[in-house]
């Protein structure tokens, strides 16, 4: 099952996923990590064609000597393996509105919702009741993110994500 970590951590769940973020609102960046030295970056389609790590290389001719060859062409770095997620504290009231609304759905659904915090991450557990349709499900599964958002705000000024993907 896919992870998120950072700020928040837990598993995606049946008909839960990537897009549970989008629909709070989360500004999302793609995250690339460079050959060469591993390094980590965030990058923009169109620059692709010259990125290199300027923390490790002189020039972009330099990475490219030190980087192992590939077939796509993008030799200096692997393409998109993370999404980051980020949410600030601007947007608590946004998302707040949103699981409001979901609430009026699914609220009969969410009372095991229980929030499980430690020093370094806010977590949730939750057992899903049985035999609920699709959409209902997928309603409580933005919910219940949205709740370890709204904490994660509240707690932390901010809420930053790490999505593996592939
Ligand atoms: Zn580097």
């Amino acid at each position: 099952m896919r992870r998120f970590y950072g700020d928040i951590e837990g598993c995606f769940w049946l008909s839960q996923d990537l897009f549970a973020f989008e629909e709070l609102g989360a500004t999302d960046e793609s995250v690339t990590t460079f050959h060469g030295c591993g390094c980590s970056c965030t990058v923009e389609e169109q620059n692709v064609e010259t990125l290199y790590c300027e923390d490790c290389y002189s020039s972009f001719q330099h990475h490219m000597d030190d980087a192992p060859d590939s077939d796509n062409g993008l030799t200096w770095f692997v393409e998109q393996d993370r999404i980051a997620y980020h949410f600030e504290k601007t947007d608590a009231d946004t998302i707040q509105e949103i699981i409001n609304d979901l609430f009026t759905h699914i609220g009969e659904y969410t009372e095991s919702f229980k929030l499980v915090e430690d020093t370094h991450t806010i977590q949730y557990d939750f057992q899903l009741p049985d035999g609920l349709e699709t959409e209902d499900i997928t309603q409580l599964g933005i919910w219940c993110l949205g709740k370890l958002v709204l904490r994660s705000l509240e707690k932390n000024g901010k809420c930053h994500v790490t999505v593996e993907l592939g």
